[in-house]
């Protein structure tokens, strides 16, 4: 079985220079922020183009402290995606506040914005695009709506590290950007991680409070705050892992090109070829039966993954707002209908081949036809 995602070759191919910069953090007895965490953000807020980065524990914390920078509560509505990863809702649940769904574009799977403004009442407080599957959003068109309503934007870009459109990055469109440093997604920590990014000195500011015990120097509490901060050890291995995120984001974006060619044009797959606005985190076929496909992707040795089965408005955990199946039309069919091919830095055009002849080889059967 060819690899999904290989850290393995990842790790090879940066070894010496990972190990220096752990050994160096073990060595100082320094675990927690410090210099190594402090020099991460300064690198990662200029690779997104933003004057500030405050690192967190988790990219949950981060869209979390966010969302509490910003001042959101109780009582406000968060419109945002179902077709996300369940940390994007539960991050609005943590504050008190509302998500309020609003269905995705059926090209780019990212939020719909021309469904925005019939989803705005006067408790809403922010948009809360998602860069799926590492695809900016529309965020002209968002950002438009933001201005007009006067809403605040945070960007989930948890799998976007890098994605770019009209000289932006994201995580810069916005008021803030949210990053994930999970191991498997396109920077990745050696454990987990997460970061906050924005150009807005009162955000930065209530970030940097809020990530560590609400301090406003030390013993000075000035609001209620979390532990959120990142670890000396991951601030160390991100700091060295950015250095090569471009070269690894310009591979990633070939093997989902080479796909895109390859690939039979019965199959449906993400709109392409990818330009700068995607970083290929994740690529994404239909079938009218992904999970068939799936099992008989796996037999002839082709790993799949499925981001994500059940829109989050469907989660049981989310019952209690009230969506039923139907609402969101768009988002439910992608549900159904879509699985995820391996995707990674270090595939070898023999693997792309080997996947791209697997899936043509399948989906030419009557009873896997996509229409
Ligand atoms: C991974 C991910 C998160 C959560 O990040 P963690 O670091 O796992 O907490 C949030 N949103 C999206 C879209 C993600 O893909």
């Amino acid at each position: 079985m060819i690899p999904f995602l290989d850290l393995k070759a990842q790790y090879r191919a940066i070894a010496p220079e990972l190990e220096d910069a752990v050994l160096s953090v073990m060595r100082s007895c320094n675990y927690i922020l410090g210099e190594p965490v402090e020099k991460f953000e300064a690198n990662f807020a200029q690779y997104c183009g933003t004057s500030s980065a405050v690192a967190v524990n988790t990219g949950t914390s981060a869209l979390h402290m966010a969302l509490l920078a910003a001042g959101v509560g109780p009582g406000d509505e968060v419109i945002t995606t179902p077709t996300t990863f369940v940390a994007t809702t539960a991050a609005i649940r943590y504050t008190g506040a509302t998500p309020v769904f609003v269905d995705i574009d059926p090209v780019t799977w990212c939020i719909d914005p021309t469904l925005i403004p019939d989803a705005i009442t006067d408790r809403t407080k922010v948009i809360l695009p998602v860069h799926l599957h590492g695809r900016l959003a529309d965020m002209a068109a968002i950002l438009k709506i933001a201005r007009d309503y006067d809403l605040l934007v945070i960007e989930d870009a948890a799998q976007a590290h890098g994605s770019e459109r009209d000289g932006l990055r994201a995580g810069a469109f916005g008021d803030i950007g949210c990053f994930s440093f999970y191991p498997g997604k396109n920077l990745g920590a050696c454990g987990e991680g997460g970061a906050v990014v924005t150009s807005n000195p009162v955000f930065a500011d209530n970030l940097r409070c809020l990530r560590d015990w609400g301090q406003r120097g030390r013993h000075n509490h000035v609001m209620e705050g979390y532990n959120t901060r990142m670890d000396a050890l991951q601030g160390a291995v991100l700091d060295v892992k950015l250095r090569h995120l471009e070269d690894w984001t310009e591979r990633r974006r070939a093997v989902a090109n080479a796909y895109h060619a390859g690939l039979s044009s019965e199959i449906e797959r993400a709109a392409g070829p990818f330009g700068r606005d995607h970083v290929g985190h994740v690529y994404a076929i239909r079938s009218t039966d992904p999970v068939g496909l799936s099992t008989q992707l796996n037999q002839a040795g082709v790993p799949t993954n499925v981001h994500y089965p059940m829109p989050v408005h469907l989660q049981p955990a989310h019952a209690d707002l009230g969506y039923e199946r139907g609402r969101l039309p768009v988002a439910e069919a992608y549900a159904a209908s879509t699985l995820s091919l391996p995707i990674h830095p270090d595939m070898s055009a023999g693997d792309i081949d080997f996947v791209i002849d697997a899936v043509n080889r399948l989906v030419t059967l009557p009873s896997r036809l996509t229409a």
